[in-house]
């Protein structure tokens, strides 16, 4: 290692004390403790209360990670940003995540379908656990203030912005640093002609998804408006409800049945009568083609609703950082967690690529100062 600044005391901001400042300011604080290394104060800004935007994460259960143990078929769930992730991945992924959580105390499980949670199933116990963490050590400041520009920032040597993706614009600009505009990403969807029982959970082939007033919400709601966030309204998706095959086998063995009626052996109910519109008849007397159309449903989306709206898509050009995240832009100015143009899918994606981004600027924050 080599020497030491010793004379100079290094003032580090980091601006936005949401998940990725948080595990960031943790992931220095910690290693400049492992090396004895004392000569710095390390402020975090934000306007509003620390750690309040993980509260809502996971239905208030806070979906941490999911538990996918490939890099490339983990990064494949991010519409955007997938490649800049396998390098971020390869130097902390989620199992390292998991590792730094449990050394504060925080144990989790995994769910059936990967995502992983608290053992507390609480986002409220997540925040509690590291703001407790990080009142360990003495070096570090909390000042509630809204950072308006760069202006605000000129007595620190080491500015990290993880400022998140609502209201970040003018902050990001004032650094000159090019960004994509932020637009909703994971949100409800509004459908044209609505006519569905609202209300209504469907598993359907392609994911889960819930009619609500006037659209559709849910997982699969939230994948649809993220692949298609830069389409123009109105456009069309279909959704596989269920194998046709399935429907096949059911009227092999029951001809005499209505087709509804076995149709909704493999829907609900309240669907099967919205889109079967002959469902009285024998099902031996529906052709194929009618059975497959009933397996999969059309829609026109019109709009995004304000409903569910959980990441924007947009944030800092990946192409104007280096592989830690560094601008190419400003010297010693580093961004990370949702304010880069990165956003991922519903499944913990999102908030890894919080602790994986802080965790990577963390370190070459550090390495900026020792060496
Ligand atoms: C309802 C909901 C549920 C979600 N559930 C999950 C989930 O279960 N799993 C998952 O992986 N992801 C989930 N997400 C997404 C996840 O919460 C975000 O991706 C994550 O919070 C981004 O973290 P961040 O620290 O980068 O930004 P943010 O969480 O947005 O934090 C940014 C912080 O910066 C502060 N700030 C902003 N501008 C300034 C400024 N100019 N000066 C000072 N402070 C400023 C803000 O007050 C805020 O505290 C969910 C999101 C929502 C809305």
């Amino acid at each position: 290692m080599e020497q030491f600044c010793q004379d100079k005391t290094f003032k580090i901001a980091i601006v936005g004390g949401g998940p990725c400042g948080i595990y960031c300011a943790l992931n220095i604080l910690k290693k400049f403790s492992e090396i004895n290394f004392e000569n710095y104060h390390l402020v975090v800004f934000d306007k509003s209360q620390f750690l309040r935007t993980i509260l809502p994460t996971g239905g208030t259960r806070c979906n941490i990670t999911n538990s996918i143990n490939d890099i490339k078929e983990f990064a494949s769930n991010y519409p955007r940003g997938e490649k800049f992730l396998y390098s971020l991945f390869s130097r902390h992924f989620n199992s390292d995540s998991l590792e730094f959580f449990k050394s504060i105390g925080i144990e989790t499980y995994t769910q059936d379908d990967g995502r992983i949670f608290p053992i507390s199933n609480s986002a409220k116990d997540v925040k509690d656990k590291l703001l407790n963490a990080i009142k360990q050590f003495k070096n570090v400041k909390f000042i509630h203030k809204e950072i308006k520009s760069k202006d605000d920032l000129i007595d620190f040597d080491r500015i990290i912005i993880s400022a998140g993706s609502r209201g970040s614009e003018n902050l990001i600009k004032s650094f000159n640093q090019p960004y994509k505009p932020f637009k909703k990403a994971l949100c409800a969807l509004k459908i044209d002609n609505f006519n569905y029982p609202k209300g209504v959970s469907i598993k359907s082939l392609d994911g889960d998804f819930i009619f609500t007033d006037d659209g559709i919400s849910g997982p699969l709601a939230f994948k649809i408006s993220s692949i298609n966030v830069d389409r123009h309204f109105p456009y069309d998706v279909s959704i596989r409800l269920f194998n046709v095959d399935d429907l096949y086998i059911l009227v092999e063995k029951n001809p005499r049945k209505s087709i509804g009626n076995l149709v909704s052996k493999l829907i609900p109910k309240s669907l099967a009568n919205c889109i079967v519109d002959d469902f009285d008849r024998k099902s031996a007397e529906v052709s194929k083609e009618k059975m497959k159309s009933y397996s999969i449903l059309n829609l026109k989306i019109i709009s995004n609703s304000n409903f569910g709206e959980i990441v924007n898509s947009g944030g800092v050009d990946l192409k104007s950082i280096d592989k830690n995240c560094k601008s190419k832009i400003t010297d010693y100015l580093w961004f990370c967690g949702e304010i880069l143009d990165i956003d991922g899918f519903c499944g913990g994606f999102n908030l890894q690529n919080c602790w994986s981004s802080a965790y990577v600027v963390a370190n070459d924050v550090v390495y900026s100062i020792i060496n």
